[in-house]
């Protein structure tokens, strides 16, 4: 990708760069660019807020698990719990 293609880019690419961001580091570029996509799609908004919901959620429960504060099956209220507050952050 190009500079002004990374600047101004499609659904698709947003989604690749925030599934990127996962992995490593993002670029200044695809940082901006990701800033810029999100700031006028609502959906692609939408699923990096959920995916770094998700990563943090899922962080946070593999460090519980590592200290032995959580067993599974997940408890549910926990579960009810990781949904609240993932509609809500959809909602802002
Ligand atoms: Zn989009």
């Amino acid at each position: 990708m190009g500079l002004k293609d990374t600047l101004f880019m499609n659904c698709a690419e947003a989604t690749a760069v925030v599934e990127k961001k996962r992995d490593g580091k993002l670029s200044f570029t695809e940082k901006v660019g990701l800033w810029l996509h999100t700031f006028y799609c609502r959906l692609c908004k939408a699923f990096f807020v959920q995916s770094a919901i998700l990563d943090k959620s899922y962080h946070n429960l593999a460090q519980r698990v590592t200290d032995g504060r959580q067993t599974y099956p997940l408890d549910p209220s926990l579960k009810e719990k990781m949904k609240a507050s993932l509609q809500e952050e959809m909602q802002k």
